[in-house]
């Protein structure tokens, strides 16, 4: 089976928003062993987006559209597909009717141009869609298969997964259930990720099913195994071996699976030992209390923390001594750990978490951009970690949030709690 997209929308050909589906739908399709020949983006208007159909189907057994399904003037993807497949529209009474009852039970009152929605090519099938209004589309052109989805990216990924997906395996002759495991990893760089699992890989790629891919963002790396099977528990059967090589070749970096975040994960631990963190912020700026606050329930483990930016705060808040300050400047390890132990006993929290470095662009203090000290103190010792990290000032900084993250969460897995 070989399959194109096209985006539907002129507000991707201006630039205005970013064809994030095809990214999504790329690596769905990739996962699930299906070719993507083309993918591309074409504007509001009706000839167009019906010759791009007739070119892709001259080319392809299956496109997959997304955009343009809504109920105004410039949603022309149910006309387009009529055009090209040569047939005239139709209204479908049960997909009016429903968007009737739906629009009553929100109370609202509905212009007759949204029962456009309803309208189909002849031949179509219409795909539900259980997050919004415009159903999808699913016609046979020739010996080709065209799907059309809505633009709205939660909508379309939920009909993708729920209908195309099964749909396009059948057809390619394919196993039907695809199950996908994501390890999340943090404190280890995707190369090191990479070469830790490379025998793995090897092994993997000879057999095809399960696959094994990586994908680096936010400092992290993450790692999902993908598998395919006639049901789900058989495919899971296929995932769990790998996975447990996967964790036993990564050790402590693996910090969770699939939805898990690295702040929530934290948070849990620190929770199961009725411990609190206060963070000591200079090149970070707030940016690791912004994320120790991102999990819902933080109050219960996060006490505060201290943005001691201007080198004489982090003597008058943090009680950094002024001595060692004087003679090391403020991008150091040791300052970072007086900072962990100033902000630990100020904000009276089980342990204190400090950051200094030198986000950059310019060098400070004879110190290079990137140079990052990073300092944790609690009743069970101290640790301390010291970073070149790559990339600009943004990078650099957001690199630093994680690795402060990762260095607690390493420590307090490690650490039994007291007893
Ligand atoms: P709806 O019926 O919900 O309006 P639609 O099928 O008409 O959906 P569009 O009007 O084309 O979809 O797009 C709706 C919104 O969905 C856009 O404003 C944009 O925010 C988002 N969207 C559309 N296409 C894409 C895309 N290719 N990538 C990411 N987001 C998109």
């Amino acid at each position: 089976m070989r399959v194109e997209l096209l985006a539907v929308g002129t507000e991707l050909l201006l630039g205005d928003i970013v064809n994030t589906n095809a990214a999504w739908l790329g690596t769905r399709l990739a996962e699930a062993g299906l070719d993507v020949h083309t993918s591309a983006v074409v504007g509001d208007n009706l000839e167009r987006i019906a010759s791009a159909v007739r070119d892709a189907l001259g080319r392809v057994d299956t496109l997959v559209i997304t955009g343009g399904l809504g109920p105004t003037q410039d949603d022309l993807t149910r006309e387009a597909l009529a055009e090209a497949a040569g047939v005239g529209l139709r209204r479908d009474p049960t997909l009016e009717a429903a968007l009737r009852a739906r629009f009553t039970a929100l109370r609202r009152d509905v212009p007759e141009m949204n029962y456009r929605q309803a309208d189909l090519p002849e031949g179509a099938t219409p795909l539900a869609n259980e997050r919004g209004t415009a159903p999808g589309i699913r016609l046979a052109i020739g010996a080709g298969v065209v799907y059309a989805l809505p633009g709205v990216p939660h909508e379309m990924e939920a009909m993708f997964t729920g209908m195309v997906l099964p749909d396009l395996l059948q057809r390619a002759g394919e196993p039907a259930t695809i199950v996908s495991r994501t390890l999340r990893t943090s404190g280890m760089w995707e190369s090191a990720v990479a070469d830790a699992l490379a025998a793995l890989v090897r092994e993997l790629d000879r057999a095809g099913n399960p696959t094994i891919a990586f994908l680096a963002g936010r400092g992290q790396t993450r790692v999902r195994i993908t598998a395919k099977a006639p049901d789900r528990a058989a495919a899971l059967a296929l995932v769990e071996p790998v996975e447990a090589a996967a964790r036993r070749a990564l050790g402590e970096a693996v910090y969770g699976a699939d939805s898990d975040s690295l702040e929530q994960v934290v948070h849990h631990l620190l929770r199961g030992r009725g411990a609190t963190v206060a963070v000591a912020e200079s090149l970070t700026g707030g940016l690791l209390g912004a994320a120790l606050t991102d999990t819902a329930g933080s109050s219960e483990t996060f006490r505060g923390g201290v943005i001691a930016y201007a080198t004489e705060l982090k003597t008058n808040l943090l009680e950094v001594p002024a001595e060692l300050l004087a003679a090391r400047g403020p991008v150091d390890a040791g300052v970072a750990a007086a900072m962990a132990s100033g902000v630990r006993q100020a904000l009276a929290a089980t342990y204190g978490l400090a950051t200094t470095g030198v986000a950059g662009p310019d060098e400070h203090g004879g110190a290079p951009p990137g140079t990052v000290h990073i300092a944790l103190i609690g009743p069970d010792g101290a640790e301390q970690r010291s970073l070149r990290l790559p990339g600009d000032r943004s990078r650099v900084r957001e690199l630093s949030v994680v690795a402060a993250l990762d260095l607690l969460r390493r420590h307090l897995a490690r650490t039994p709690p007291p007893e």
